[in-house]
């Protein structure tokens, strides 16, 4: 990934928007100027005055040297530096050029207020006489050509430093994350949503946040949804949260029924679907109607199953309550039921009218649940966000104990990157969303030859991951450093490494049963670099032994 690198003219706020910037994404901040005077031990002002403009330009040119020579730095430059065709040069080459701008009645304007005796070489010509506005207009005019190295602009006039950061950092993840996969979709809707999935010619809003249950209802007549709502509710969830949403319902106007499923997978059955089809027919349930889940990914794919097929399909609210639900299952429409043969083998793509998750019910969710539903977030921003799992080590203690502002925000992300991701492919034909099987080559068959039993799903996939990153880096694709930053990260989450006991055997063999469904290959999602993953279906058998040899139990 490169650095980010800032220029334009004095006073676009290079030097406050680089230190937020860098505090975003938990990088270095640089800035040349600063650089030149730890150097030298004055300030610019004295390098002007007790040397020379020629000197100053080679300290500055220095400067940005031992800058654009770091890693994950945001680098500030001077509002001179582009005046040096090799400092161009060498800007260009070395990472995301980004110009700030601004009008010159801006610049007059913050210059008035914030200009400092010790103002550098730059700023003094353009209080020289008495047409300040001028003299800026003029400079400006002359270095606007120079600016055109930039690989995106930044209008700063109307912006905050917080905002001009978050543009800088739009522009970075829209231009260098996710390996130019995932575009960036149309402009929302739904201009309250957290994020918005489009599929096919709808589109629909996804909410996450911190204590807000109580929007559900008028969330859902936002989005024209009337009438009956059919509440399926996990049982223990529903004795937690089920009054709020009967309330938040209620208040909005809906009339209401609700019915409660057992809580675990052995719920999500046919025949559980056909009790709940047996339920709605005895209410005269119309397709005008909405089922809502609320609970995890059992209550959500099986309510999304009734939905989608009682009376040919029927609107869909999802109200997950499970971290893996928040960031995954409820996000995209994939609805299913088990049968005896395999999970997941009965279902139906059909996308909920809205998705509303509370963060402050993960309060309540057993541990061994949240922490699954980390693998979840951390393989998304494996796979496609380099700066979130950058920001996730850095707040891994707050994350890990649920603050409510950090959490709400990291999860935010990462249903984001679901969101972003499905929108692209909505029914996996390949795109992206193969990406999201990340660590499921192992992580499934390791799931199949235990038999579901013994290991929850987000356990499994991380250490599909370990492995999916092993087989990465022993075919020179991913880094030692990665490598290792990805295993840390998964071990203080408290995911495991190694499966429990398992039979060698089973595991390769339901390896050659995926072979076998997905054409006589396995394909594997594989990292070139964090936040950078590809498909290959060219992994050495080989290979594939000597890692299973080191993620399961010897
Ligand atoms: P889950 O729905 O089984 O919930 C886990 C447990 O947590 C349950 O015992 C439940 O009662 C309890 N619980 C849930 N929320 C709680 C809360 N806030 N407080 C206290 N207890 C709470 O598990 P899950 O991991 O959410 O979902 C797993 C299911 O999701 C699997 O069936 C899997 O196939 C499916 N899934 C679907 C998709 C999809 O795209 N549709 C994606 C991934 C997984």
């Amino acid at each position: 990934m490169p650095n980010i690198i800032l220029i334009g003219f004095s006073y676009t706020g290079k030097s406050e928007v680089g230190k937020a910037l860098a505090a975003k994404l938990c990088w270095d901040h640089v800035d040349t100027d600063d650089l030149i005077v730890q150097s030298v031990g004055k300030s610019i002002e004295r390098v002007f005055s007790e040397d020379s403009e020629r000197r100053f330009r080679d300290l500055e040119r220095q400067a940005l040297k031992d800058a654009c020579a770091r890693r994950d730095a945001v680098i500030s430059t001077g509002g001179g530096v582009i005046i040096v065709p090799a400092n161009r040069s060498l800007m260009v080459k070395s990472g995301f050029v980004v110009c700030l701008e601004a009008f010159p009645a801006t610049i007059y304007g913050r210059l008035r207020e914030n200009a400092k005796d010790e103002d550098p070489e730059t700023v003094r010509p353009l209080l020289e006489g008495d047409d300040f506005l001028g003299n800026i207009s003029k400079l400006k005019e002359l270095r606007q050509p120079l600016y055109a190295i930039a690989e995106w602009t930044v209008h700063t006039d109307r912006l905050s430093v917080e905002q001009v950061a978050d543009e800088v950092m739009r522009a970075y993840r829209l231009t260098h994350l996710g390996g130019g996969d995932i575009r960036e979709t149309p402009e929302s809707p739904f201009p309250q949503a957290d994020y918005t999935v489009f599929a096919g010619n709808r589109a629909y809003p996804g909410y996450v946040g911190w204590d807000i249950l109580d929007e559900l209802g008028s969330r859902m007549r936002y989005v024209g949804l009337s009438g009956t709502a059919y509440v399926i509710a996990d049982t223990p969830v529903f004795s937690l949260y089920g009054r709020r949403v009967i309330a938040s319902l209620k208040e909005a106007g809906f009339d209401i029924d609700h019915r409660l499923i057992p809580a675990g997978e052995s719920t999500k059955t046919l025949a559980a679907a056909e009790g709940i089809y047996q339920w709605l027919a005895e209410r005269r349930a119309e397709r005008g109607h909405v089922v809502v889940s609320l609970g995890g990914g059992v209550a959500g794919d099986l309510a999304g199953f009734v939905a989608a097929t009682y009376l040919r399909g029927m609107p869909l609210v999802q109200t997950p309550t499970t971290l893996l639900a928040m960031v995954d299952a409820s996000i995209g429409g994939k609805t299913a039921v088990n049968l005896p043969a395999g999970k997941n083998l009965v279902g139906v793509f059909h996308q909920p009218r809205l998705v509303l998750a509370d963060v402050a019910t993960l309060k309540t969710l057993p541990a061994r649940e949240l922490t699954a539903g980390w693998a979840e977030v951390i393989k998304h921003a494996l796979i496609l966000d380099h700066i979130l799992f950058t920001h996730i080590e850095a707040h891994r203690d707050e994350l890990r104990s649920l603050d409510p502002a950090l959490a709400t925000d990291v999860i935010r992300q990462s249903a984001n990157i679901k969101a972003h991701v499905v929108s692209a492919d909505e029914t996996e034909t390949g795109g992206p969303r193969t990406l999201l099987n990340y660590g499921h080559t192992v992580g499934h068959a390791l799931e199949a030859a235990l038999g579901y039993e013994g290991i929850v799903h987000g356990e499994a996939v991380a250490i599909g991951m370990n492995a999916a990153a092993d087989i990465s880096q022993r075919m020179g694709l991913l880094s030692a450093d990665d490598f290792r930053r990805q295993r840390d990260l998964l071990a203080f989450f408290g995911l495991p490494r190694r499966a429990p006991p398992v039979n060698l055997n089973a595991v390769r063999e339901a390896l050659a049963m995926d072979k076998k469904v997905s054409g006589r290959v396995n394909r594997w999602v594989l990292l070139h670099n964090i936040g950078e993953a590809a498909v290959r279906d060219d992994v050495p058998d080989i290979l594939v032994e000597a890692v299973l040899k080191e993620v399961l139990p010897g």
